[in-house]
């Protein structure tokens, strides 16, 4: 396929905020990609290399793209900075600027998008000594046979910023446009659809479900494309990461029940972060909520697993939860926080912070997919393949009941012994990756925060320079954009001693950096911030239409991806609860 025809359709959705719209694009897209170009395309309209699944990154600086630009166009480096302040986004720069270039140039040839493709894979690739200098040289060799729209997207999809906005569902949907039999009737004018409402629900639902497991949109389309049968036969893989099923929140007892039904499953919450343990070919995977592989950091967990879990192959889902080796008392999240990045000295800090494993989900066992099973069962295999140890491995703390008296002592039990509270669950459900689908409940006995991602912030003046300070925070909404709801400096710390600081926090940001215009920065989205506020007010001042009162950081949330930070519909809900208050 012609890079052209795929950038046909960039420019189409970037010029839409409509999903129905979006999704009507990229399925025509899909019913003209051959089977051979669909891993490819599946993951460039969304401007990635690899399956999400996969935590590889381009990381190539803003500079680097800067210079490729140069050498494409030879339009200089003054030159071309200075277009970038003007405009802001590389893309558009390196659009103009080939633009320039090519009134002189007739192009001979098509840029194929598999050429693109694997240009850009390279680069993820090449390390050392001469390292920026070939980057360098395969970025520049796509811009100089770039037509000036094709520029703008290969610059953004090399900055990992492609700017077109378009969420897991409409990707699913657009496979079930393109490819599944079912009728969808699309009116571009209204831009509405009409369907068969049942049929339609219950194909999205095999579709959603393939990507569940696989969490690889190329896979689904490619299978979608030969039938239901074969995605049928999508299985969950030991090794391949897979997402963790979310919790709803209830503010009562009778609405966890509610939620939930009886007899419940009620389990303690314990206050420490995610892990999703794989077990396959003798190895231990140990990956962290959003799916980063934290193997090397967490070496007490890989031997708990090998030597207290019996089984073959397994995939399962803990709470990890430090504790003080000293005093044997558990610790809140923030203290282990700083074992997730730790690079160096692994042992030591394993020793200074040890961890305890709480096992409560078992999806995949001995070669069985385990998902469709209901937790029931799910938790009495985890019962029996667990070899349980205080302070190493145990499995959750639970209680089976339909009694609110009894389930309110468990919780209040809970929060006792210093847990956040309680998670209730379905006794029969089954585990759905990614989804906050009510299967599980959480009930709470703080405040809620919201977990927001920085976009920006503001170098310091005075004691303060040389770091970044006035962090603006963002929810994020169904598409994937990034709505600002306000700024926060309340909670950093200046001395690292006292918690979060200043300083840690800067060097978090520095490789997000985007943009600097005097003392501002835009900050590429990837830091996550648990805030505590006051309260939630409507605002027309930012572009989620929402700003907090009082904010103040709590913690950085290193186990979040940005994308799973607070939604705009939470924000919503929580307005509205509030209003009703
Ligand atoms: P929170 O910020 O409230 O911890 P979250 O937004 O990070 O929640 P949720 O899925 O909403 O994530 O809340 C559930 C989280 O609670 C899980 O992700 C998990 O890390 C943690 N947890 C603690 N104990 C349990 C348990 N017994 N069962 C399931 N999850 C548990």
């Amino acid at each position: 396929m012609k890079y052209s025809d795929l950038v046909d359709v960039y420019e189409k959705i970037e010029s839409t905020s409509k999903r129905l719209e979006k999704t009507h694009y990229i399925s025509e897209l899909l019913k003209k990609t051959s089977a051979e170009d669909i891993p490819t395309i599946t993951l460039l309209i969304r401007g990635r290399l690899f399956p999400d699944w996969d935590k590889r990154k381009i990381g190539v600086a803003s500079k680097l793209v800067l210079k490729a630009i140069n050498t494409a166009s030879g339009a200089g480096i003054p030159a071309i900075e200075n277009m970038w302040k003007e405009i802001g986004d590389l893309g558009l720069v390196a659009e103009k600027v080939i633009d320039n270039k090519s009134q002189s140039t007739l192009f001979s040839f098509s840029l194929k998008v598999a050429k693109v493709f694997s240009n850009l894979r390279k680069l993820t690739k090449i390390e050392g000594i001469g390292s920026v200098d070939r980057k360098t040289q395969l970025i520049a060799e796509l811009l100089s046979s770039a037509k000036p729209k094709e520029a703008k997207y290969i610059v953004r999809t090399v900055l990992e910023d492609l700017r077109v906005g378009i969420g897991d569902g409409t990707m699913r949907d657009s496979i079930v446009w393109a490819y599944m039999s079912v009728r969808v009737g699309y009116d571009a004018e209204a831009i509405s659809i009409d369907v068969d409402r049942e049929e339609y629900n219950k194909v999205v639902e095999i579709v959603q479900s393939a990507y569940d497991k696989s969490n690889d949109f190329s896979a689904v389309a490619l299978a979608a494309k030969k039938g239901v049968a074969e995605l049928e036969k999508i299985s969950l893989i030991p090794g391949n990461p897979i997402k963790v099923m979310l919790a709803q929140k209830v503010t009562s007892m009778e609405e966890g029940f509610e939620k939930v039904g009886s007899p419940a499953v009620i389990e303690y919450k314990y206050d420490g972060f995610r892990m999703q343990i794989h077990k396959f070919k003798n190895q231990i995977k140990v990956l962290t909520r959003r799916l980063e592989d934290v193997t090397k950091q967490f070496p007490e967990v890989v031997d708990y697993v090998k030597e207290r879990v019996e089984g073959k192959s397994f995939i399962i889902d803990c709470e990890a939860v430090g504790f003080d080796p000293k005093t044997d008392k558990y610790l809140v999240f923030q203290h282990i926080s700083q074992r997730i990045r730790r690079k160096y000295n692994i042992e030591e800090l394993a020793k200074k912070l040890p961890i305890e494993l709480n096992v409560f989900d078992v999806l995949f066992y001995n070669g069985e997919n385990l998902l469709n099973k209901p937790l029931k069962e799910r938790r009495e295999l985890l019962e029996k393949i667990i070899k349980e140890e205080k302070f190493k491995i145990i499995v959750s703390k639970k209680l089976v009941t339909s009694n609110k008296a009894e389930a309110t002592k468990f919780y209040e039990e809970s929060v006792k012994k210093g847990n956040e509270g309680v998670m209730l669950k379905s006794i029969d459900s089954p585990y759905k990756p990614g989804s906050r689908v009510g299967f599980m409940v959480k009930l709470k006995s703080e405040m809620d925060t919201l977990d927001l991602v920085i976009v920006g912030a503001e170098w310091g003046e005075g004691k303060r320079s040389g770091w970044l300070t006035s962090f603006t925070l963002a929810c994020i909404d169904d598409d994937g954009n990034y709505l600002e709801m306000g700024k926060v400096g309340t909670g950093v710390k200046e001395k690292p001693e006292e918690g979060l600081s200043f300083g840690e926090l800067t060097e978090m940001l520095k490789p997000h950096i985007k943009q600097e215009k005097g003392r501002e920065v835009i900050i590429k989205p990837e830091i996550v911030l648990e805030i505590k506020f006051e309260e939630i007010q409507a605002s027309p001042t930012y572009s989620s239409g929402y700003a907090l009162r009082f904010p103040r950081v709590v913690q950085a949330r290193e186990d979040r991806r940005p994308d799973e930070c607070s939604t705009l519909d939470m924000v919503k809900e929580e307005f509205e609860k509030q209003k009703k208050k």
